[in-house]
């Protein structure tokens, strides 16, 4: 993975001037070891241009910050082992919150996705009020038990399901696939105040791919699409080594995709959007449960256990629209890997794919092989997990440089 023609454009070093490039270079190879890591020196140096004696001293700085750790590496064949470079997992801590109509799961977690503290609330009303307070309590709760790691929480991610608002300030309409005025900015200032720390907002999906990008197999791509299946239906895009937010944050957003244009109305204002038809929401309303219920994803998991004919004739009806989405992801981003995830558990995304085979094969390449698309970390706090990654990716490691410099 890490030949030349993968390296995202941003770790190559050449072109900065002096001043900026100690800033710069102790960026990058930070930036190296969190998503590489544990990464040799050599390796390191042959990713970014760097001299090894420039890699050298700003791992030996990072070392004396107390930012990264050495280990021995594995011994390879008859060589010695080399030293490998590692984040400091304890360094730092994040909180992230997964938010929705009906609960919030908060996680707190070290550098490396160490989950060390984690808990779930309901909400008593689907309002970003009622989201608030219980994102507030959790946060005080957390302080409360882990005292000793709160003075090392960095900043907060937050994941709710999009889209946001438009650039306008217009909201777009509100039901459970969505939490759409929550990320207002004023609602996010408000949060912001409260806990007393910076925070940041991703859709689910994008905070999702981040996740896997930082923690899961995604370390292993660097372009892939994450699925999200939640309520609704939504895609994260990491291109180049870097989440692809979209000019207002809502990339990524392939259940408002019209497939059908006389299909039924949806509350994004089109008619026939893809998470009519392929989404929990619409699973819901198939089998007469209803999706502002916490308890509806637990009760499909409970019927797709039991092999219920409902669950499988949903699969066997929406599988044309798997089969498109993936053509669609394909066709437009040509990614290493399509993962799937979300809301619910792995046994069932995996049957939802089994229900679309054979899948579409793009007519280009050796990315035309099954194995592409990949089962990633789904269930209840993969999404709370992602945004705890969406917070180092936007508050942590810009920061670093300060912390040294
Ligand atoms: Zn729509």
């Amino acid at each position: 993975m890490n030949d030349a023609a993968t390296i995202p454009a941003s770790f190559r070093t050449s072109g900065t001037n002096l001043k900026r490039a100690k800033t710069h270079n102790h960026r990058v190879v930070l930036e190296i070891i969190r998503t590489r890591g544990p990464i040799g020196r050599t390796e390191i140096s042959e990713i970014t241009s760097l001299s090894r004696q420039t890699v050298q001293n700003i791992v030996a700085e990072l070392e004396r910050g107390g930012i990264v750790v050495m280990h021995a590496g594995k011994a390879s064949g008859r060589g010695h082992p080399g030293m490998k470079v590692q984040l400091k997992a304890d360094h730092a801590f994040s909180l992230g919150f997964h938010v929705d109509r009906l609960s919030v799961t908060a996680i707190v977690c070290d550098l490396v996705g160490e989950i060390v503290w984690e808990k779930s609330a309901g909400l008593s009303a689907a309002s970003p009020d009622a989201a608030n307070a219980r994102i507030i309590g959790l946060a005080e709760e957390f302080r409360a038990s882990k005292p000793e790691l709160s003075d090392r929480l960095f900043g907060v991610g937050l994941a709710a399901p999009g889209p946001f608002e438009t650039v306008d300030g217009t909201p777009s309409g509100a039901d459970a696939t969505n939490f759409s005025e929550f990320g207002s900015k004023e609602n996010l200032d408000r949060l912001q105040q409260a806990l007393g720390l910076p925070v940041v907002l991703q859709n689910d999906a994008s905070a999702a791919a981040l996740g896997e990008h930082v923690y899961g197999i995604g370390r292993n791509f660097n372009s892939f699409a994450f699925v999200q299946f939640g309520m609704g239906l939504g895609a994260g895009l990491v291109l180049n080594g870097a989440l692809y937010p979209g000019s207002t944050k809502n990339a990524g957003e392939i259940g408002h995709v019209c497939v059908d244009p006389v299909g039924p109305p949806c509350t994004c204002g089109n008619s026939g959007c893809l998470e009519k038809y392929l989404s929990l929401n619409a699973l819901c309303e198939r089998l007469a449960l209803a999706p502002t219920s916490q308890y509806s994803v637990t009760r499909i998991e409970q019927l797709f256990d039991e092999g219920n004919e409902g669950v499988r004739e949903w699969m066997r009806d929406v599988a044309p629209y798997m089969r498109q989405m993936i053509s669609m992801i394909d066709m437009m981003l040509d990614p290493e890997a399509i993962i799937l995830g979300g809301i619910i558990k792995p046994a069932f995304l995996e049957a939802l794919l089994e229900h679309a085979s054979p899948l579409p094969v793009p007519p280009y390449g050796a990315n035309g092989q099954d194995d592409r698309i990949r089962i990633g970390t789904s269930g209840a706090t993969a999404v709370a997990l992602g945004a705890t990654a969406a917070a180092v990716d936007a508050l942590y490691a810009p920061q670093v440089s300060h912390l040294l410099l």
